[in-house]
């Protein structure tokens, strides 16, 4: 059994501090520290600093168990006690301050940081699972596409870290000033986006001109949800496309000519029309006009449920995840018992299926009308897997906010949440999910999430305190 369960490090002026947490069923080491096994501790430190940050000048060593400090040991006597012919070898997983926010919950810190609640309980030393608004916990990982604010970080220095400018990570994170605290999380954008946002060229361009400054406009425009063949070539296609894109925006010019201001405007739009989803996989991910998962995000496991649909043969729309699969089987059985008819109509569906619907409908009828009436590629939720569309024969297998008031739908809203599934798009909360409602749209969430999403009347946006 390994002497420490993990590590954190703290820098401050004159080097690093490594803190290193006993596992709670070691703690005899505890006594041992100021004894007899003094020597051994030290030399197990000592391995440990040599193998993992063998360039890291570390001044001090906390042992913590919980939040109790055991002792602080100067590195310069941890180094005079080196052996090096010893042999221990520990490798000891880095641990990140995390702040509980209000809504938080064991529950969804574990998932969030895809931990479990044992583990969460054992790292920070509870004895049971309350917590509270500020509290600072110890998480095993960052999420990914997240940085974890250091002391002596500044935006210029993460911003750098990432090709990013400080206004582009600032625009990212919606900051209105260059505040920051540690163990704040920013968000960074994913590789493809800097990496798009750095080819949107300055100067200014308009028909008749070509080369890779254009391809680079080009790709800009397609990532923000259009559909433009990225040849390099600004002709009366591309001129449209950005005649549309202006006239989103009051304070732009509307001369389908691409300049600064346009280039500001489709920077800033690139930067905040969505937020990826750092935790795509997770039962409880956040998909909507705001929240997007990744573009090569397929979910493991896409099985057909075993339940009644109105057409026969194999269609990618019957797949859910099998988690997702397998609680809807047990909704549908229960409905089966009640006498109610439920047929399950559309659930996941790709990126690029999404895309391609998204695309007809912008050329159709422009960006603003086509975001009015479908999801861009990415904000579906039923690219999750997670999603199903429900109909029944009284609605005449459509899909129609009449079903909310038949007997189907109302038995859906009352059993969906004992089956780990939430009405996803509620009346009277249209503001909030930014959808219409949508009596037959279900979620799966998990049962205990579902549960309280219901009783207490909210929308996964409240739950998980995101607005
Ligand atoms: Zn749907």
């Amino acid at each position: 059994m390994n002497l420490f369960i993990g590590h954190t490090i703290t820098r401050n002026k004159d080097g690093f501090m490594l803190v290193l947490y006993l596992n709670p069923q070691h703690t005899e080491f505890a006594d041992e520290l100021s004894g007899i096994g003094k020597r051994y501790v030290e030399q197990t430190i000592k391995d440990y600093i040599v193998s993992n940050f063998p360039n890291l000048k570390i001044k001090s060593v906390n042992i913590m168990l919980g939040s109790l400090l055991i002792a602080t040991l100067p590195f310069s006597s941890i180094n005079a006690a080196a052996d090096t012919t010893s042999s221990h070898q520990l490798q000891l997983e880095q641990f990140y301050e995390y702040t509980v926010k209000s809504g938080d919950s064991l529950f969804k810190i574990a998932n969030e940081f895809e931990t479990t609640i044992a583990r969460l309980m054992s790292i920070n030393g509870l004895s049971g699972d309350l917590i509270y608004v500020g509290q600072q916990l110890k998480v095993p990982s960052p999420q990914p596409n997240t940085y974890l604010v250091r002391a002596g970080d500044t935006l210029f220095i993460i911003a750098n870290q990432f090709g990013l400018t400080v206004h582009q990570l600032k625009t990212y994170n919606e900051l209105d000033n260059d505040m920051i605290y540690v163990g704040q999380i920013l968000r960074i954008p994913i590789k493809k986006l800097i990496e798009t946002v750095n080819r949107l060229p300055d100067g200014v361009f308009h028909v008749g001109s070509k080369g890779e400054s254009v391809r680079g406009i080009q790709k800009g425009l397609n990532t923000f949800g259009y559909d433009l063949e990225d040849d390099g070539i600004y002709g009366p296609i591309t001129q449209s496309v950005i005649f549309d894109f202006q006239s989103q925006y009051n304070n732009l010019t509307n001369d389908g000519v691409y300049g600064p201001n346009t280039k500001r405007y489709l920077q800033n739009a690139l930067l905040t029309d969505h937020i990826v989803a750092p935790n795509p996989a997770s039962t409880l991910v956040l998909i909507n006009k705001k929240h997007s998962l990744p573009s090569d995000y397929i979910p493991d496991n896409l099985v057909v449920p075993n339940v009644s649909f109105p057409f026969e043969e194999y269609n990618p729309k019957k797949l859910m995840r099998q988690d997702a699969a397998w609680a809807i089987e047990q909704l549908f059985q229960k409905a089966d018992q009640d006498n109610i008819s439920l047929y399950a109509l559309s659930g996941y569906r790709s990126y690029n299926r999404q895309k391609a619907i998204f695309g007809s409908n912008v050329k159709a009828h422009g960006m603003a009308a086509a975001n009015q009436t479908s999801a861009k590629p990415g904000e579906s939720e039923h690219q999750t897997g997670l999603a199903m569309d429900l109909t029944s024969p009284s609605v005449n297998f459509q899909l129609s906010q009449y079903f909310g008031q038949t007997r189907e739908g109302s038995w859906l809203r009352q059993n969906a949440p004992d089956f780990g599934f939430i009405i996803r798009y509620p009346i009277g909360k249209e503001e909030i999910t930014g959808y219409q409602y949508e009596p037959w749209h279900i979620r799966y969430v998990g049962t205990p999430a579902a549960l309280d999403i219901s009783h207490n009347n909210l929308t996964l946006e409240e739950y998980l305190g995101v607005h």
